[in-house]
């Protein structure tokens, strides 16, 4: 009988590997390039999760292999607090023209999104002398006790308590969950409101050092803020002396057709939050903002060993100019629109998607009870999942209620690929919906 390697590898994962590391998708990896992943038994997978949206560059793009070849041989640590080295400084200049934040921007590096949170949050509590941070309902910022703490949903902290306190969650303003028929800029004003009834009864906005949101929620299911509520959350923001975080550590990196989605807004934040796709896989993420707030934190405060490693470094130069060359930002846009206009398409052929919504590469579907309702169908989704994993399409799950189907593929994606997909995805969401109507 033929060996069943993966099998194997998740026999040997369960002996030990702790079950809190959560398994989201039952595959594996030998070799990945492009958007395809080879599994350990050599069979060939469509990702679009892209590693949960690190690969807007693609799996092992080549210039980035052999930047980090290249930086390998030369230095692989030297710590930047101690022996200063380029790439540190020639990586955040590249940020700053690319991710501009005003007049003067800086940066600092970090390992990993929610290290880039943690630091945001430092650096506004000692911008402001203030402890308080408010943050909304669906949001994701990681796993540390502030992340967890900033994080909405109960599912990723069970047990984890007590969290840091100082903050308070308010409603995320979800412009397709409203329970009215007001337009866009009505609801927004509705939920600005909202806030500053919140700042009457809860905590004084003279003790809340920042709010940090998702401009659009990856985790919560790509749910978008209206532009409306930002403009009027940035002057809520000026008037009290808060500081502004945007969360950009999935939307980042051309994920939303920019190198940030604060540009769709025209809105800068105080401070921003980045990872994920700005290394192509390895772990380096960043914190950005404007020159006299990033000041604010005094020597020492932030920082650590490996933070900005030269490795990482020369990986996201790297990543960035594939970026460029490949012009990446045009690109999400092109793939975004096949994924959403073959979404609506979808739309016809199944009463249970209620919703299809995106920015960019950045697109959604959201399963619900049937038409007309808003009510979550996670039982729909998990089998739509599972069955286009089976025809090998890698698709991850997002939302609170695990019923929306997220697009975080690789942006270098072949048209041939998306058609591939498309074509499995709309055969599954057939054969699931007979007999269900
Ligand atoms: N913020 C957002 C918006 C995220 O989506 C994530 C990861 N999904 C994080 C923070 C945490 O990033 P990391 O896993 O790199 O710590």
């Amino acid at each position: 009988m033929e060996k069943n390697i993966n099998a194997d590898l998740l026999e040997r994962r369960k002996k030990v590997v702790s079950n809190g590391v959560g398994i989201f998708v039952n595959t594996t990896a030998e070799s990945a390039k492009g958007a395809i992943i080879t599994d350990v038994e050599g069979d060939e997978y469509i990702d679009l999760g892209g590693g949960i949206g690190v690969l807007n560059a693609g799996h092992c793009p080549p210039k980035v292999v052999e930047a980090i070849k290249q930086q390998a041989d030369k230095l692989l640590h030297s710590c930047f607090h101690v022996s200063m080295y380029e790439g540190y400084i020639k990586l955040c200049e590249k940020l700053v023209e690319i991710l501009p934040h005003g007049e003067s921007t800086k940066v600092m590096l970090t390992n990993t999104g929610v290290e880039s949170v943690e630091n945001a949050i430092k650096i506004a509590r000692q911008a402001t002398k203030r402890p308080a941070v408010i943050c909304f309902s669906d949001a994701f910022h990681g796993r540390t006790l502030m992340g967890m703490s900033l994080t909405s949903k109960v599912n990723y902290k069970m047990n984890c308590g007590p969290f840091a306190p100082e903050i308070y969650r308010i409603d995320y303003p979800n412009f397709y969950k409203r329970d009215n028929e007001l337009n866009e800029d009505d609801f927004s004003v509705q939920e600005i409101k909202k806030l500053k009834k919140f700042v009457r009864n809860y905590v004084d906005a003279k003790s809340v050092a920042a709010i940090v949101i998702e401009l659009v929620q990856g985790e919560g299911g790509f749910n978008i803020a209206p532009k409306k509520y930002i403009e009027l959350l940035r002057d809520f923001c000026d008037k009290h002396g808060i500081m502004l975080i945007f969360d950009e550590v999935q939307t980042g990196f051309c994920r939303t057709g920019k190198w940030g989605a604060y540009e769709h807004y025209g809105i800068n934040p105080d401070l921003s939050t980045w990872a994920k796709s700005m290394g192509s896989g390895l772990p380096i993420g960043c914190v950005i903002g404007k020159a006299e707030v990033m000041d604010a934190a005094e020597p020492g405060t932030i920082g650590g060993t490996y933070l900005g490693n030269p490795v990482c470094c020369a990986a996201a130069l790297a990543t960035i100019e594939v970026m460029e060359e490949e012009k990446l930002n045009e690109r999400a846009d092109k793939i975004g629109k096949i994924f959403m206009d073959r979404f609506k398409e979808f739309q016809k052929i199944t009463p249970f998607i209620g919703d299809v919504r995106g920015i960019g590469a950045m697109v959604a579907i959201e399963f619900v009870k049937g038409p007309n309702s808003k009510i979550a169908n996670a039982k729909f989704c998990s089998a739509f999942v599972k069955k286009c994993l089976e025809k090998k399409v890698i698709l991850l799950k997002a939302g609170k209620a695990k019923n929306v189907v997220r697009v975080l593929s690789p942006i270098v994606i072949t048209e041939s690929e998306i058609e591939k997909a498309l074509q499995i995805m709309e055969e599954t969401l057939k054969e699931l919906t007979k007999g269900l109507e």
